[in-house]
């Protein structure tokens, strides 16, 4: 797999004048596996644009059960509406991969945004299909098999990731999928059965990704036919200055 510029997708996108303006008050921030960057109830105050690696939006039960809710690569940001208006997540962030994001003050931001039309306009984009992600995630849980969820949620952590190795223990799958591990073992097992993965000491490879498209459910097309028309439509809005 060819290796992705190490850039929020967001950040690229914008115009010249809109980028620089952001990137005065923006700073590089490294971040590990397992890092906590807001916990459910907490003000967003910082808002991290995802260059390399990948975050983890985690909803927590109150029995300590975890389950994910979406995951953030370079195409995103961390904090949701927070761009917009004060707002308390309900998830924890969470480092899934090890990576490098930049951040800014949610409040700049807020400045940032309600001057400058198109970085507004970039801004909502990114909500927009997030929304359409979380209107899926609930059916999608419900209907579709352990092992469909399993490969759909690899092929979105692979398309987000610099190369075929994932690291992860089949505890941290388990909390991910809201599953039992003895659940995520079996698929596992069942994906490796079918050449698409192995699974050995924390790390899943992945072997075919064609296979790993045949055994995810629907819902990992319907999403990526989304993101691409929002690609094919979001070129930068001119601004008249
Ligand atoms: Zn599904």
């Amino acid at each position: 797999m060819a290796l992705l510029p190490e850039r929020n997708l967001l950040l690229e996108k914008l115009e010249k004048h809109d980028r620089e303006a952001v990137l005065t008050h923006m700073s590089d921030f490294d971040f590990d596996l397992g890092h906590v960057f807001g916990e459910p109830g907490e003000e967003v105050q910082q808002i991290y644009f995802v260059d390399r690696g990948v975050i983890s939006a985690v909803s927590m039960m109150t029995n300590g059960e975890t389950v994910e809710a979406y995951m953030i690569g370079r195409e995103g940001f961390t904090g949701t509406t927070a761009w917009q208006v004060p707002f308390r997540t309900s998830v924890r962030y969470i480092g899934q991969i090890a990576g490098r994001a930049r951040r800014i003050e949610a409040r700049k931001l807020r400045e940032l945004s309600s001057e400058r039309p198109s970085l507004r306009l970039l801004l909502a984009t990114y909500d927009a299909a997030l929304q359409v992600e979380l209107e899926q995630s609930a059916p999608c849980n419900a209907v579709h098999r352990a092992e469909q969820r399993f490969a759909k949620w690899l092929l979105r952590a692979h398309d987000r990731a610099d190369n075929d190795t994932l690291s992860m223990t089949q505890e941290f799958l388990a909390n991910m999928l809201g599953a039992q591990r003895t659940t995520v073992n079996e698929a596992a097992q069942s994906l490796a059965g079918v050449g698409a993965i192995s699974y050995a000491r924390g790390k899943v490879l992945i072997k075919n990704r064609a296979a790993l498209e045949r055994a995810a459910c629907e819902c990992y097309a319907a999403a990526k036919a989304v993101a691409d028309r929002r690609e094919a439509s979001s070129e930068p809005v001119p601004v008249k200055s």
